[in-house]
């Protein structure tokens, strides 16, 4: 086995446990292997052993790496996880399958417009400040009823939340916190969980974990 597959492997089963303790199906939860930073030759022996979400945050560094790496596996589900410029809107449309980073009126409809223009629409997550940290991207979860109406309103369709919770505190209360707003808002889908936490999100409701370091060691 390559070390990537090795890896892949022990990810799994920590997901697949944390699953069986929360008396969730494995399989329920998806993995994104969260490749930023990393080029394509760290990238293949993943593909190669069975993995097929990714996720990117930034626009420009996908665009050169995915159209060639997705040409090995036209199966592959390309996730966008990081912050949004509205200017980057349609080449976000015509690049990634899912975005889990709308947060902002301005955003949604630039995501409106360029989803009319491309004829497609990307899965979508709106992005939730979990902790209301200033400087932190996500919208204020007191602006997420408003934000949803718009997106709704907007002819977006928003399958559901994503969070990234404050660096260096125990992160279960933000994650029982945003299973919550997603399961008041009628919201299936859950991205949260990384790295270090990513058993803890799964015990409480991810659907989605966005998993970078322990798939391809630190980041150069
Ligand atoms: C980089 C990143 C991750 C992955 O972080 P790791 O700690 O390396 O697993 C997950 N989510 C987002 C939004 C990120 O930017």
């Amino acid at each position: 086995m390559s070390e990537a597959a090795e890896r892949l492997a022990e990810v799994r089963d920590a997901i697949a446990s944390a699953a069986k303790r929360a008396q969730r199906r494995a399989d329920d939860i998806c993995l994104i292997a969260v490749s930023k930073t990393h080029d394509a030759e760290a990238i293949r022996p993943l593909i190669a052993a069975g993995q097929r979400h990714f996720g990117e945050n930034r626009v420009q560094e996908a665009a050169a790496k995915w159209p060639e790496l997705r040409e090995a596996a036209p199966d592959i589900v390309l996730h966008l996880i990081g912050q949004l410029q509205s200017n980057k809107a349609d080449d976000a449309v015509v690049l990634f399958d899912v975005i889990h980073s709308v947060d902002r009126s301005s955003l949604v409809q630039a995501l409106a417009r360029a989803c009319n223009k491309a004829g497609k629409q990307p899965r979508l997550f709106v992005q939730v400040n979990i902790g209301d940290e200033a400087q932190k991207g996500g919208c204020a979860t007191a602006d997420l009823p408003a934000l949803l109406a718009e997106a709704k309103e907007a002819g977006l369709a928003i399958e559901g939340l994503m969070a990234i919770p404050p660096a260096d505190v125990e992160p279960a209360p933000y994650f029982a916190l945003l299973d919550e707003l997603a399961e008041r808002h009628g919201l299936p889908q859950r991205s949260m969980g990384m790295s270090g936490d990513f058993e803890t999100a799964v015990m409480l409701g991810a659907t989605h974990v966005r998993v970078g370091t322990a798939l391809f060691g630190a980041r150069g």
